[in-house]
């Protein structure tokens, strides 16, 4: 039942596809001597390829979080995962999918670049999801809706009873982007994985786990998405550095936690602080690392914050956005220098 559901959502070239089986995945044994993938018996132990379904890095994220490693792929990155949806599941030219405005630019650039149309139904104003206008807007081939929660650039979590209308009602998969859920005190939509063949969960390294270098992404949904998913991946896509660093960080839960507390209390601090400031008009509620501020001029503050060696982003023309600049948390140094510059900017 399940299985046809997602084949049906599925392209046609792709249920059909035989991937490329690798040398690594016809033989794959540990122990051996290995004269089979055209590898150079010099430079041990980087002369051998990775293993390409990257088991032991899989397994220890299936413990951390209880799923089961068959409900599991990785990607370079969350951005290949995203992109490796719109090639399993999207027809070029023909395929369509929906997400939110405002919201995180790579969905736009990935459907682009696969030549599937992309639309958006804008936000409530208080930034919740438009439910409704989802629903109308989705047509027989929208495939795939994006949903980012904590959402990129307005910072809040869409409702549980929202998205969960969604998956019940909308007929392609949901794609849940928790990349900044370490940093909400939402629970992870994962525990929704078995109630729901349409759902897929985006998680990453990059933002709570500090490994943004790595670049290693996952994604969680029913088996059979994974399944079509691997097909389609290339077989080496995480490098033995990543994978090896990974695990390494993984092993180190505690650490990742206290530093969560120390970014959600700096930016607890800095927020504060800049709502005294009067050129800020407003200072956006957030459950992740960053937030938006409002402000008159948008333009000038950025520029003058460039000019004095702060980099923030510029969202003032995103929709709901006007006037809004987005600051990532930084350390306490940081923080503190954004304050005082920003104070400056007031009295020039
Ligand atoms: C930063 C971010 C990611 C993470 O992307 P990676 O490719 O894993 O670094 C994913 N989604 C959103 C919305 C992000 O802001």
């Amino acid at each position: 039942m399940e299985i046809d559901f997602i084949n049906s959502l599925a392209r046609q070239s792709i249920i059909n596809l035989k991937p490329y089986s690798s040398a690594r995945e016809e033989y794959t044994g540990t122990e051996g001597i290995f004269m089979d993938a055209n590898e150079n018996p010099f430079n041990t132990p980087w002369n051998r390829y990775p293993d390409p379904s990257q088991l032991v890095l899989r397994e220890k994220i299936a413990q951390i979080h209880g799923v089961e490693v068959a409900n599991i792929i990785l990607g370079n990155g969350s951005d290949e995962i995203i992109d490796l949806l719109f090639r399993t599941f999207c027809e070029p030219g023909k395929d369509d999918m929906l997400t939110v405005a405002p919201s995180y630019g790579m969905y736009k650039v990935c459907a682009d670049i696969n030549n599937i149309k992309y639309n958006t139904v804008i936000l409530k104003s208080d930034f919740n999801l438009d439910v409704d206008g989802l629903l109308e807007r989705s047509g027989d081939n929208t495939k795939l809706m994006f949903l980012c929660s904590p959402n990129n650039p307005t910072g809040n979590c869409f409702d549980d009873k929202d998205i969960e209308k969604i998956l019940k009602h909308f007929k392609g998969l949901v794609i849940i982007d928790e990349a900044y859920i370490e940093f909400s005190n939402r629970k992870s939509w994962l525990s929704q994985l078995n109630n729901y063949p349409n759902l897929v969960v985006l998680q990453s390294l990059s933002k709570a786990w500090g490994l943004a270098a790595i670049r290693l992404g996952i994604a969680y949904a029913h088996e059979e998405i994974i399944n079509l998913m691997f097909k389609v991946k290339p077989p080496y896509n995480i490098n033995i550095f990543s994978q090896k660093k990974a695990l390494e960080v993984l092993e180190k839960l505690n650490i990742k936690e206290k530093r969560i507390k120390q970014i959600l209390k700096s930016r607890d601090d800095l927020m504060n602080r800049l709502r005294k400031i009067s050129v800020i008009k407003k200072v956006y509620p957030t459950e992740a690392n960053f937030f938006l501020i409002k402000v008159d001029k948008p333009d000038e503050l950025y520029q003058y914050l460039v000019q004095n060696g702060i980099i923030i982003r510029n969202r003032s023309r995103e929709p709901l956005c006007e006037g809004c600049l987005r600051i990532t948390v930084g350390n306490i140094k940081h923080n503190n220098y954004l304050v005082k510059i920003i104070k400056s900017f007031v009295h020039k």
